[in-house]
């Protein structure tokens, strides 16, 4: 019997791997038609302060193939970054975001601050500075109101090279985060070298919280941490009320997650 089981998860395992490289295959060769096509769109999710009061958004991007249905870019993204496609989504993205701004500023009185996410690959290629400043200058975005999302990635490869891209990006008025802290490599060193606003907490440290005593007093210690290097502190992934009253309590200053806002596409943020 084991000897079957052993042998039939072995016979499917190769049309699998097949299957998987097709549909890898599949999505990088769809993602140019897809911008022409108009099939991506960016939704926003909310990020909230201790009062429950909208302080920003973080702009996520969504695709809905015509062939394949909606594709999360938790797939996509990553083999967008291996068959150098990013950069042309990474500029698609922006420039949307750069068109909606004002819409989104609209809703809200106070200070709003926009968030995109850029991938490591990004910060590689010095023309894309220009490509924003382009953007901003077109649509007469005030930067005051835009910020970047990187990880901790972005540094791994050649940390001057990073470093410059986001400095630059400083020196036009945005602001930056490291996202996902925490759940990479995490070399505190970076913290002390690299020009940053926010530090982003990985949902798995939201998750385990309350789990064990052990993990609820890591995540602590990473928002002390933050506190003391003077950053402003986001959570993410926040989906109960428990979640967020430690996390109110330990003094983060943002909050993110399912519990406040779900992503959401234009049209239906500026029906609420
Ligand atoms: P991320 O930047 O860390 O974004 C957070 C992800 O967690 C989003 O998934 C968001 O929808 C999800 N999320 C937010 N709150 C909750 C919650 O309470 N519970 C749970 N289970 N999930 C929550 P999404 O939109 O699928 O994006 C996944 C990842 O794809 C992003 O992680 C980011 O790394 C990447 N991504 C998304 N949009 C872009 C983009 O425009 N450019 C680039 N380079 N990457 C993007
Ligand atoms: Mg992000
Ligand atoms: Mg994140
Ligand atoms: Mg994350």
């Amino acid at each position: 019997r084991s000897k079957d089981a052993g042998r039939s998860t072995h016979t499917v395992f190769v049309p699998d791997m097949m299957e998987d490289n097709k549909r890898r295959l599949l999505i990088a060769n769809s993602i140019s038609g897809a911008i022409k096509h108009n099939e991506f769109s960016v939704h926003y999710q909310a990020k909230v302060a201790p009062d429950e009061s909208v302080v920003g958004y973080e702009a996520l991007i969504r695709w809905k193939s015509e062939s394949l249905g909606m594709v999360s870019p938790a797939e996509f993204i990553p083999i967008a970054e291996q068959s150098g496609k990013i950069l042309s989504i990474t500029k698609w993205v922006i420039k949307k975001v750069c068109q909606e701004l004002d819409q989104i500023l609209a809703m809200h009185t106070g200070k709003m601050v926009v968030s995109l996410n850029l991938s490591a690959h990004d910060i590689k290629n010095a023309s894309l500075v220009d490509y924003i400043r382009a953007m901003f200058d077109k649509y007469r975005v005030d930067t005051s109101h835009i910020e970047f999302e990187v990880t901790e990635s972005a540094y791994l490869e050649n940390f001057d090279v990073a470093n410059e891209f986001l400095k630059q990006i400083r020196d036009m008025g945005c602001s930056i985060a490291l996202d996902d802290f925490g759940a990479g490599y995490s070399s505190l060193g970076y913290l002390t070298q690299i020009h940053l606003n926010t530090l982003k907490i990985d949902k798995q440290f939201v998750d385990n919280l309350n789990v064990s005593k052990r993990s609820t007093l890591v995540t602590k210690t990473i928002i002390e941490m933050a506190k003391q290097l003077n950053l402003q502190i986001c959570a993410e992934g926040v989906e109960t009320r428990e979640q967020a009253e430690f996390l109110i309590l330990n003094g983060c200053h943002q909050l993110q997650g399912y519990l406040f806002a779900k992503p959401m596409n234009l049209q239906d943020l500026l029906k609420r």
